[in-house]
Parts: C-alpha cells; structure tokens; sequence
C-alpha cells in the first residue's frame, strides 16, 4: 500500500517542515486536519526524522525504504484496532491475540479504542536500543482513542522519555487530550488548504460538483474524497433535507448510524444559521427553508448531540434514525406540539 504525501498533497509542504526543525522537542501534538491528510503528514514527518540523508524524507535511502514498507525497526504506528483493519494497516507485533486489558469480551468487535497493552508494548519498544541508529519514532493516531488507563501510562513516557526517541500525537483537538498529556508537548497545526486548492485538487481526482462535496465535509479535502468512496454524490447530499421533510428515509436508512447522525446535526446546524439571516456552510442554500420554530431546532440539536455521544453502542438503528429523523421533520416543518415528536424516547431504543 503506497501512502499519499506531500507531493500528492502539497498543502502538507509547510507544516512537514515546521515538524521538521530540530529544534523542537521530543514530543509533539498534531492537530487539525483529520480531513486533509494528517494521518499522511504524521507518516512523513516520522519518515523525514529516520531518514539517513538529511533533510528528509529522501526517498531513497534504506530507512526510508523502511518507512514506506511498514517495516522500520525505529517507527512505530500505533492505532486502533478497528482503524488497522480499515486501513489494513499492519506491522510487526500488531494485531496479535487480545491484549487481554478487560474490554475483551467472547465476540468483541474490533476496538475504536488505543488499549493500555497496545501503549505498554509500544514502551517497552521504546527503551530497546536502536535499530538504525537515528533515535526511535512512536507515532499515535488518533491520540484521543487512548482512554484514561492508556493515556496514563503513556504519561509517563512522556515525563522520562527513552533516550532518542520521538512522540508523535495525532488529534484533531488538542483539548480532547488529557491536561497531563498536552503540557508535555509542543504543539503544531494542520490547517485545511484554501478553498481554491481543495476543489483544484478534488476536479484533479475526478470528482464531479466538488464544491458540494467539499461543504459536506467541512471543508477538507480528504475527507470529501472518503464521502465520495464510499459512494456519496451531490445530488444525494443535497437532497437529504427534502427527502427528511417527505418523511422519505430510505436513503437515511442505508448509511450508517454515525454518518446519518453527523448529516442530521449538518442539516440542523445550517437551517439554524439560515433562520438567524447567515449563510448555510454544509448543504447548498436552495437545498433548505430556514427553520418556523427556533426552539423545535434547538431540541432537536440538543437530541442528536445526546446521541452523538454514544454513537458507537449497539443502537436499534433504523428506531434511531427514525426517531430523530421524525423529531427533524417536525423541528423543519414548525410541528413542536406533539410531545411524541419532541422527546424521542432514546433510553428504549438501545438493542
Ligand atoms: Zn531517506
């Protein structure tokens, strides 16, 4: 598997040199970006810190031969296990039987979280010496997928860090981190490119009507690209509100319980803003009314941000949807009466 990098995403140019200058510490939060290739960024800056033949990432030399291939004995990635799957990414050491850390149950799921034998492990590779002689790279991604037990025990990496070696902390907001955690790292940001040169760089790649796919995704890049793969059109996103006023949920329906929560709090979110007199920013403005009844909004924003929350359990979805859905349509339409509509019982709907 052949990562992008800063060739095939130019905007990353100047923040992989900010990572770059030596003169940082050993540890550093990445944030912002989710969306506009900090996953890729990280693996570059780790690529450039191991490379032999300065100022890196060569390309050429052994070590970053390595990098490339997954199989440097100096970097190590460490993800959750639902993220290695997606990405199929794997290396040494990972992907082994269950670490055995108390979420393991008879037929767990793949992980959403970094577990504490992951970040263990990944410690104990840190104080083994060396194997090229450049120092250890140990990048986390996404850094808040490490619950508090993991989190802690990273700490104290970070308080007597391995001689040589660097700590490379993903997130997209720092303040999901842990206070700890963030006070021991230098921080540097990834901003999303311009405009122009996302939807320059969305046409490149073939995509039709970027500039919707662009506002759907909040303005990254990357992240409209994934809407798209996985099988996203414009004229489908546009048409979510109208067909949620219809009472039409079987395009809802299909998509997963996260994505149509997201899509909902979009939807919400922009005919808020178009009922206050501004510019809606994710759904083309022909594509919304603004909203008769600002507090039925505000009820409905406050549900899907309830169900947000948990939107990794075992939702009953197509209930789930429907419920909130219902309580959308009625918050469009200005039907704030029926208390059935305002209040889906979400406590009932769980599998
Ligand atoms: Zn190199």
């Amino acid at each position: 598997m052949s990562m992008r990098n800063e060739h095939d995403l130019p905007w990353l140019k100047d923040t992989l040199a900010a990572l770059r200058d030596e003169s940082r510490g050993h540890a550093i939060i990445l944030h912002g970006g989710a969306g506009s290739g900090q996953f890729e960024l990280a693996l570059r800056a780790a690529q450039a810190w191991l490379c032999e033949s300065a100022p890196g990432p060569c390309d050429r030399c052994t070590s970053c031969h390595l990098a490339v291939a997954h199989s440097h004995p100096d970097l190590k990635v460490v993800l959750p296990e639902a993220l290695q799957q997606s990405l199929k990414w794997f290396s040494d050491g990972d992907g082994d039987a269950d670490g055995g850390d108390g979420d393991s149950k008879s037929k767990r799921k793949p992980s959403r979280e970094i577990r504490v034998e992951q970040v263990r492990q990944a410690i104990d590779w840190a104080h083994t010496s060396s194997g090229r002689g450049q120092g250890k790279v140990l990048v986390l991604f996404p850094a808040d997928a490490m619950n508090t037990v993991s989190a802690n025990a990273l700490l104290k990496t970070l308080e007597e860090p391995a001689a040589g070696m660097r700590l490379l902390l993903c997130v997209d907001d720092p303040e999901k981190l842990l206070p700890t955690i963030r006070s021991r790292c230098q921080r540097v940001r990834l901003t999303a490119p311009s405009m122009e040169t996302s939807l320059a760089w969305l046409k490149q790649q073939g995509h039709a009507d970027a500039h919707i796919l662009l506002a759907a995704a909040g303005g990254e890049p990357l992240a409209a690209a994934q809407l798209a793969a996985q099988g996203l059109n414009a004229a489908m996103w546009a048409s979510l509100p109208a067909q949620m006023v219809q009472g039409d949920l079987r395009v809802w329906a299909a998509m997963a319980v996260p994505d149509a929560l997201r899509a909902m709090q979009l939807i919400c979110h922009d005919v808020m803003a178009l009922t206050a007199g501004a510019e809606p920013r994710f759904f083309p403005a022909d594509a919304l009314e603004a909203g008769p009844d600002w507090q039925a909004l505000i009820d409905w924003q406050r549900a899907l941000v309830r169900t947000s929350r948990h939107a990794d359990h075992p939702w009953q979805a197509p209930l789930l949807i429907e419920a909130l859905a219902g309580q959308g349509r009625a918050a469009l339409l200005g039907h704030t009466s029926s208390s059935k509509a305002k209040s889906p019982r979400i406590g009932t709907l769980r599998a």
